[in-house]
């Protein structure tokens, strides 16, 4: 399949940012400046507080909500977690799963992360399951190691039609909140990778579908360059989602 027939998805990670009234806030004026955009998919990720409020604010919107995690269990003594089947109650379509910060501070692993994504499928989530090497990985030549790892840990034992449920976001752990982007080619390189080993462990035709987006640093100036390259299906931004014109600019990578 060629690029062009995969739908751009542009997701933002609010992380833990945002009140109820600051979350309505940016929703009312992200709606507004985005409302015409109809070849983009557009999510964005409130925290779990602020769930509710942004799912009635986007309600008739081509905005979709996502959640920033989940736990593998639907209920039970689990204090403090969030099951698949309450995100899909609020009104998620998606969860990100795994993302790195989950990984450094709060002990997700290739098996959690597995648990949480067979979870939020069940329930009739698509997870957004982020991958992404650290910086001394990179330089010590194990960037493709990792990304292996992460990629086959998190998506093992799922079905051509699970996977194809699913988004990959390869964010380079270096290139989180600090401003240093990856250059176009070293995104390309590893989404080609991410692509090849899923075309091995499934097919070329559902390697071909599955959408792998780009996140670390994202932001209005460097958005089209990234989502020019052939195998870059979209972004997961964090700092530049925090405010409508910015996300609105990167959504509109394209105009
Ligand atoms: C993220 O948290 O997923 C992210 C990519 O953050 P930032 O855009 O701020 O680097």
């Amino acid at each position: 399949m060629e690029k062009t027939m995969r739908t751009p998805i542009i997701a933002g990670n609010w992380k833990l940012n945002k009140t109820i009234s600051e979350a309505v806030a940016l929703t009312t004026a992200l709606k507004a400046l985005v409302a015409e955009v109809s070849d983009v998919e557009i999510i964005v990720a409130p925290p779990f507080t602020a769930l509710a409020a942004v799912r009635d604010a986007i309600a008739d919107s081509n905005i979709h909500l996502s959640a920033q995690d989940v736990y593998s269990e639907d209920s039970g003594a689990f204090t403090g977690e969030v099951s698949a089947p309450m995100l899909k109650d609020v009104g998620c379509d998606y969860v990100i799963i795994g993302h790195s910060e989950r990984r450094q501070y709060f002990d997700e692993t290739n098996e959690s992360v597995n648990q949480k994504v067979k979870a939020a499928l069940a329930h009739g989530l698509k997870p957004i399951i982020c991958v992404g090497e650290q910086l001394e990985e990179r330089e010590s030549g194990q960037t493709e190691a990792v990304i292996e790892d992460h990629v086959t840990g998190g998506t093992a034992g799922l079905s051509a039609a699970e996977l194809l449920s699913c988004v990959i976001a390869y964010e380079p752990v270096w290139a989180i909140g600090t401003g240093k982007t990856a250059t176009p080619a070293q995104a390309q390189e590893v989404h080609s990778f991410i692509r090849g080993l899923l075309t091995k462990a499934y097919s070329a035709e559902v390697a071909s579908q599955l959408c792998i987006q780009y996140g670390g640093s994202v932001k209005p100036e460097n958005a089209s360059e990234l989502m020019a390259e052939p195998d870059v299906d979209g972004a997961l931004v964090g700092g530049a989602s925090l405010e409508a014109e910015s996300f609105a600019q990167i959504v509109k990578f394209d105009q």
